[in-house]
């Protein structure tokens, strides 16, 4: 026989738990045995007032944020519409099924507001780095380093030359990233003379601090980049910096990011682990010598030479001389003459020029392989050179090995948040709205990391 639903709806009082109709395997459940924001209102009292209208609770916000980047909802007035009607939503965000959902545009003002100031995402990010850590999910041994490039909320097809004057006050008057650009550029140059550096290059009226980038290939876009530091043993993000898309920008990221971890944390790991871009010469320096790390990283080298000529490589250094001998054993050296007052040689690009002697080179049976168009051969040698070594020795190990296929772990990472997490555009402007952003994804991927890293151990031991 057919059934038939009763189509009653005029039921007056129900006996409704919320708690009985959040399913036990549900995400948000292994994520909130986890996440715990007790610490978050003392940490934001001193930028809310005693007097005047209550302002959304901070908990609740952070609460519904997280949600927002756990499940790529990404717009505000989506996400309060899916914590209005998703019964998890809303048990996660401690609401009962009478409670009210705050309105969107209120919600948008309270996160654009005090939050900024109070830097209250970054505690939320570092307390869940805490709980890893508590955990045993945070090894501090190994730590890898990457970025990616996340398109910005500006039109690819609406920017200006830098060049050209922009009538920033039009309109309604500038808007929050052009403000907070203005006041990067006064800052950076008080004096309000024109970067000529900068002239050129192609800005976007409504968020002038993304940067035109092609670097991923294809056409070129606005972008900013997240940059992350991440620990080796469970793939935790210890922690996330945003920067505008310049390769310089995202290795000085490196150094901002190791130390704020060593002084917060007191981690540092003993191999950091990255691609070419940052086996730059002053990078590896800053590994070797002043952090002590050992650097599991590609060195940037672009001696090679690729006409069959002798490369740099084929040159022997002898330090305790300070030159270079040939195939052909003669001297390369950096002054042929002793100065009356000493000097260091340094070139611009911290490096020193070794040269052949002439006389040498002359009837060189070699010459044609060395240097075929010039009198004498030239050897630019890094002022980091010593710490260049150390990384192309580390190369040949088989823990740099290991390091190679750790360094997948970050990769992932940025496919998750692209892919799961839907973050492949921003949606709030300014490199104040991509840190925000970026911190809230991190904080979502580590929770996301810990449920699933431990929830199957708590029940293993639980049954
Ligand atoms: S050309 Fe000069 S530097 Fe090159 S191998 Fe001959 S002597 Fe040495």
């Amino acid at each position: 026989m057919m059934g038939q639903q009763g189509g009653r709806q005029d039921q007056l009082f129900y006996a409704f738990r919320l708690e009985e109709h959040v399913p036990r395997s549900h995400l948000l459940r292994a994520i909130d045995r986890f996440f715990d924001l007790a610490e978050l209102r003392q940490h934001l009292a001193a930028f809310y007032s005693h007097t005047g209208r209550p302002s959304v609770d901070p908990e609740l916000m952070i609460r519904m944020l997280i949600i927002g980047y756990c499940f790529g909802i990404r717009s505000e007035r989506r996400l309060c519409e899916e914590v209005r009607l998703n019964l998890a939503y809303r048990w996660f965000c401690r609401l009962d099924l009478d409670d009210e959902i705050p309105d969107h545009s209120t919600f948008s003002k309270n996160r654009h507001g005090r939050f900024r100031q109070s830097d209250a995402f970054r505690h939320v990010f570092e307390g869940v780095l805490r709980s890893c850590m508590r955990e045993g999910m945070v090894g501090g041994e190994g730590f890898a380093i990457d970025a990616s490039v996340v398109k910005a909320d500006a039109n690819r097809a609406r920017g200006v030359p830098r060049s050209e004057l922009i009538e920033w006050s039009k309109g309604d008057g500038p808007s929050r990233a052009v403000l907070e650009y203005l006041e990067g550029l006064e800052r950076a140059n008080p004096s309000g003379e024109e970067d000529s550096s900068n002239a050129a290059k192609n800005v976007s009226p409504t968020d002038p601090a993304a940067q035109w980038t092609a670097a991923p290939g294809g056409p070129a876009f606005y972008a900013y980049s997240t940059n992350y530091l991440v620990d080796l043993r469970a793939g935790v993000i210890v922690d996330v910096e945003a920067t505008t898309a310049l390769r310089a920008q995202e290795v000085a990221a490196t150094r901002t990011m190791v130390d704020r971890v060593e002084e917060r944390f007191d981690l540092t790991p003993r191999r950091l682990v990255g691609d070419t871009a940052y086996g730059v010469a002053p990078m590896l320096n800053w590994m070797v010598q002043e952090k002590h790390i050992a650097p599991h990283v590609p060195v940037w080298d672009k001696t090679a030479r690729k006409d069959d000529t002798l490369s740099a490589a084929d040159f022997d250094w002898h330090e305790e001389s300070n030159e270079y001998r040939c195939p052909e054993g003669h001297a390369l050296r950096s002054d042929w003459r002793p100065f009356k007052n000493p000097r260091d040689h340094i070139t611009k690009a911290d490096t020193i020029v070794y040269r052949s002697s002439a006389s040498d080179c002359a009837h060189c049976p070699t010459k044609q392989r060395c240097c075929p168009n010039t009198p004498i051969r030239k050897i630019a040698r890094s002022i980091y050179e010593s710490s260049r070594d150390v990384a192309r020795a580390l190369a040949s190990t088989a823990e740099y090995a290991r390091s190679r296929r750790d360094r997948k772990k970050v990769e992932m990472l940025f496919a998750h948040l692209k892919r799961i997490l839907k973050l492949d555009r921003l949606r709030l402007r300014g490199i104040t709205g991509a840190q925000d952003e970026f911190l809230l994804a991190a904080t979502a991927q580590n929770l996301r990391r810990m449920s699933k890293w431990l929830m199957p151990k708590l029940e293993s031991a639980a049954a």
